[in-house]
């Protein structure tokens, strides 16, 4: 072959060929920087937004610090943040275009897996004192076992005190943990069986005491000496509990992983990694041309059931209240929605090289390509999700070039492998263009999910890419 044949075969193949960007080629030093301080900030993220509860009221925080008002007390301006019930939250920033116009979604949710504690969670067993959990969202239970736990969450008592409770995080805390059988014994009841019924739900009991009250006459002495404890410490009864949301989570900070820092490792990553990002993105947003929503919604690890979810009215109220306080009349609610753009912003699993027989390979997001993008998800026959519009992934393609994010497209593993869903199809119903984007992950859903700092960056890149492109 000659030079020049060589040369054209080069130039043809550049111009027709897919070829998959890798962040860290495509950084230049300034870039670099900016990946490595993100990274920084979303780390201190993670740890202050354990729970949805948490993560609301962090961001409430950081909102009002960067000028966001109170939408529900109705005080005027262009910023606005709505908090509904402490587990869901909403910020908006108003575009020069009327909102009948239509508006930018940016949807994610702030609920990760974990264990939740049941209403009468406290009993004792051969002189230990334990919780009983009932386990939210999609586990795999082993993870959960012989492993440091933290408590966080609310307890309401009945004249309405709210007393918030978080424990395990501070190095001088103590943790909990749920115990494991050790391998001695374990051959017939656990390394026999199918790894889905290996661990029993209704073992996931964690291990918080052990100390009596009393001498050997008085009844249930380690579960009294906690209660007595619980009592002196933050005011309560066992009743208690009832009202209670008491959230079991990995005790301990996230990480940077690896020697050359360039991936942070930390649970909650699903979903808060797109969390930040649109946090991040919209606190940014100068006046933008069209009205800018950030949804962070809870419940979507268990189906986006219930009043805080994506399935609830919420959205619709919201858009209500802003078209009156915009001087538009709320008949247009409807017609906004329909003309609305939005990003639905989660995680999806990266290529596993450990594992790379459930993945197909051509169509599987990779850590360090950048944010990625599903045009459909759900299982086995595109059931149970939205299927993005060509033009609107063409138009996504075109901003995200644009405002140069490093972005790939990937999809949850092989046609028949299993599969799973977002918030995205719920959005849908209201007629908006809609594209699931966000970061991948490896060890998804487990208490320590690993991302990429090049694609934690990405993804705000791209809603930020997104909120400002006309
Ligand atoms: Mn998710
Ligand atoms: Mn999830």
């Amino acid at each position: 072959m000659e030079a020049s044949e060589k040369d054209q075969l080069k130039e043809l193949r550049d111009r027709l060929m897919v070829s998959p960007r890798l962040v860290w080629d495509q950084a230049d030093p300034a870039t670099l920087e900016a990946i490595m301080a993100y990274g920084e900030q979303y780390k201190i993220f993670l740890d202050r937004a354990k729970t949805e509860r948490e993560a609301v009221a962090e961001i409430e925080r950081q909102a009002k610090a960067r000028g966001f008002v109170d939408l529900a007390a109705g005080i005027p301006g262009p910023k606005t943040y709505y908090n509904y019930k402490g587990k869901t939250m909403i910020l908006t920033v108003r575009g020069r275009r009327p909102l009948s116009e239509g508006l930018r979604l940016v949807a994610v949710h702030i609920d990760s897996p974990r264990l939740d504690l049941k209403q009468y969670p406290v009993y004792e067993d051969t002189d230990l004192a334990f919780l009983k959990t009932h386990y939210y969202g999609g586990i795999k239970k082993y993870q959960w076992l012989a492993r440091p736990l933290a408590i966080h969450g609310v307890i309401l008592k009945a004249d309405g005190t709210k007393v918030e409770l978080t424990i395990g995080e501070d190095h001088s805390d103590p943790v909990f943990t749920v115990c494991d059988l050790l391998p001695h014994l374990a051959r017939k009841l656990q390394m026999d069986k199918k790894l889905s019924e290996a661990i029993e739900g209704e073992k996931l009991n964690v291990l918080v005491g052990s100390l009596p009250l009393g001498d050997k006459e008085t009844k249930e002495r380690f579960k009294l000496y906690l209660l007595k404890h619980l009592e002196e410490k933050y005011g309560i009864r066992e009743e208690d509990f009832i009202s209670a949301e008491l959230e079991i989570v990995p005790a301990g900070p996230a990480r940077d992983l690896g020697w050359d820092r360039s991936l942070v490792g930390g649970y909650g990553q699903d979903d808060r990694s797109c969390a930040y990002a649109a946090l991040e993105a919209i606190l940014a947003a100068p006046e933008p041309e069209y009205t800018s929503l950030a949804l962070f919604y809870d419940k979507e690890e268990v189906g986006s059931d219930g009043n805080t979810a994506a399935k609830s009215c919420l959205l619709e109220e919201i858009v209500e209240t802003l078209l009156e306080r915009a001087g538009e009349s709320p008949q247009a609610r409807r017609r906004s929605l329909m003309a609305s753009l939005a990003l639905s912003g989660d995680v999806t699993g990266a290529l596993d090289p450990d594992y790379p027989e459930v993945h197909e390979k051509r169509n599987a997001a990779r850590l360090g390509y950048g944010v990625a993008f599903h045009k459909y998800g759900g299982s086995g026959g595109k059931y149970n999700t939205n299927d993005a519009n060509a033009e609107y992934v063409a138009w996504i393609r075109k901003i995200f070039q644009e405002y140069n994010v490093v972005w790939q497209a990937g999809q949850l593993g092989k046609v028949d492998e299993g599969g799973g869903g977002t918030i995205a199809k719920y959005l849908a119903i209201h007629g908006m263009e809609i594209l699931d984007c966000g970061t991948p992950l490896l060890s998804m859903h487990s208490p320590f999910e690993v991302a990429s700092k090049a694609d934690l960056y990405m993804t705000f890149k791209a809603y930020q890419a997104f909120f400002n492109a006309i």
